[in-house]
């Protein structure tokens, strides 16, 4: 390669139309994913602290806010629930009136076009906010495994029976992809593959109410320190019948999403997690950066570092700012 002074790289940054022309990474629309949350009740809109822009929705209004979605371009929703009431085992999260799948049949009805993926776990609708049901073991009070994906899919097939287009365990049991597959040859499952005991999922666990009573995820989310590890689960849901691979955080395990990108040929999702948007929406709040252009840049490096899809807060903003 010839070097200074005959290569200048500064040649094609001259002009906004050259430098679009060589741009390498551009953000699409279709590739985004709004995430939404439904509440019990009527013509209930709540905002979340914290989490500017983001509410709470009685189905009514998820239903206005999904036809205002669609209406700016967006394709597809990923639905989280708060029922009104919760239990042990998280009955709510298969209940056949339960929340999600009363919006699910509204939004189906409503808006044909629009694709319907479903958060499959059980920490929203249990009582003590833990992904699965508690049980003795021999070192103390646990999330057992093998009774739960029972649960998880007994979830995810009310789900797709009230119009899920496609499902999303986020529970991070192991075998749980393989159990839902069986149970649902074909649904398109997205598995939050890697899913890290972040930090950065502050805010959600205040609109999704789904805090752990006791003790914390980290004895079945994986540890941030780990990214061989990631491409084990990876390799073990796609053998489990995965179609997507989701990496949970994004902007801090931009490391993770190009490895996953590099070894498996499906399509990576990355999730652009509330942290991460409420940090930008903090530092914007008290003018201390631009909302839209770091935002932008954010998303930018999470599609540059290889995901195919990004599930982000920011898909209505995007809708407008694109
Ligand atoms: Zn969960």
């Amino acid at each position: 390669m010839s070097a200074f002074p005959v290569t200048r790289l500064r040649r094609l940054r001259r002009s906004d139309a050259l430098r679009t022309l060589v741009r390498e990474t551009r953000l699409e629309l279709d590739d985004f994913v709004m995430p939404l949350f439904v509440c019990p009740g009527e013509g209930v809109v709540r905002p979340v602290d914290g989490l500017d822009g983001i509410a709470q929705r009685s189905v009514d209004e998820l239903v206005r806010e999904a036809g205002d979605l669609a209406s700016l371009g967006v394709r597809a929703v990923l639905l989280f629930g708060i029922p009104e009431e919760k239990d042990d085992e998280g009955s709510g999260a298969w209940a056949d009136d339960g929340i999600v799948q009363q919006a699910l049949r509204a939004l189906r009805a409503e808006q044909p076009e629009l694709v319907l993926v479903t958060d499959v776990c059980l920490c929203e609708y249990t009582a003590h906010g833990h992904c699965g049901v508690l049980r003795d073991g021999p070192n103390g009070v646990e999330v057992e495994n093998d009774e739960t994906l029972e649960l998880l899919a007994r979830t995810a097939v009310s789900h797709v029976e009230a119009g899920a287009d496609a499902v999303a365990p986020s529970d991070m049991m192991d075998g749980r992809v393989g159990a839902i597959r069986e149970a649902l040859p074909h649904t398109p499952l997205i598995s939050y593959a890697a899913k890290y005991a972040s930090a950065f999922y502050g805010p959600f666990r205040e609109v999704a109410g789904s805090t752990p009573q006791k003790g914390d995820r980290r004895g079945y989310q994986m540890d941030p320190a780990n990214a061989r590890e990631a491409l084990r689960e990876c390799e073990l849901d796609l053998a489990e019948g995965a179609d997507v691979l989701m990496v949970k955080p994004a902007l801090v395990y931009l490391d993770v999403i190009r490895a996953v990108r590099e070894r498996f040929d499906c399509p990576v999702a990355a999730y652009n997690v509330s942290g991460e948007y409420a940090m930008l929406k903090a530092a914007a709040a008290r003018g201390y950066l631009d909302e839209r252009q770091a935002a932008l840049e954010s998303l930018t490096a999470i599609k540059r570092a290889g995901a195919d899809l990004v599930f982000s807060y920011w898909t209505k903003d995007l809708a407008r700012w694109l």
